[in-house]
């Protein structure tokens, strides 16, 4: 007997924030706070806590560009300060936020 799991991609299971060794147990216990060890199979998360690693690529990757769109609408549509509360700043969270718990993962 080679394994006792199904070997499992880690990108499918990361993405989804599950354990990397049985993809059932969850890798998470808040939004972004990983747990210390699988609650199905036991496996110890702690070798692989990525701590802030992730989140400096989704700053560079997908901030940069947020606030590009946001320069972008300025340019365009010349918004009146309240607006870029409503477009912009939304954005810029959302972009920054979505990403970071499947990559994280
Ligand atoms: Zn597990």
């Amino acid at each position: 007997m080679a394994s006792q799991w199904a070997p499992l991609p880690p990108v499918k299971t990361g993405i989804r924030g599950l354990c990397p060794w049985c993809g059932r147990g969850h890798l998470f216990e808040g939004f972004l706070t990983l747990k210390p060890k699988c609650d199905v199979c036991g496996l110890d998360y702690r070798f692989a806590d990525p701590a802030g690693g992730p989140a400096f690529f989704v700053i560079c990757f997908t901030c940069v560009p947020a606030v590009a769109v946001a320069c972008w609408i300025e340019v365009a549509f010349t918004p009146s300060p309240w607006m870029h509360l409503f477009t912009s700043l939304p954005l810029t969270l959302l972009a920054c936020l979505l990403p970071l718990r499947p990559l994280k993962g």
